[in-house]
């Protein structure tokens, strides 16, 4: 099993950064990503989405460019319920009047 990912931003291999250049003279090219799995303090998790992306950028890419299919994997097709304790509270109520009474009707 390979110790890195490539970066699955779709758009990854065109931002233009000092980090994508590879190749000399006039063979340059922006390159995707290279992501080492456990490299940075990001990706210590095994399954952690920043093993397979770059930033939040290539994320979101990727994301826009494959939401039907990802949503497709889990629909939600119902709102879901959380059960919550509501406590009635108890207060006294006191309702004062002022300016009211037999004698000072206004
Ligand atoms: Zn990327």
């Amino acid at each position: 099993m390979s110790d890195y990912n490539w970066c699955h931003g779709p758009e990854c291999h065109t931002k233009e950064t000092q980090s994508r250049v590879r190749g000399s003279g006039d063979n340059k090219v922006l390159r995707t990503i290279k992501i080492k799995e456990g490299g940075s303090y990001r990706t210590h998790e095994r399954y952690h989405m920043f093993n397979y992306f770059c930033g939040n950028t290539c994320l979101f890419d990727y994301l826009r460019l494959h939401l039907q299919e990802i949503i497709a994997i889990a629909p939600r097709r119902e709102a879901l319920e959380t059960p919550i304790k509501v406590e009635k509270e108890k207060y006294e109520s006191y309702r004062y009047e002022w300016n009211s009474g037999p004698n000072n009707d206004t």
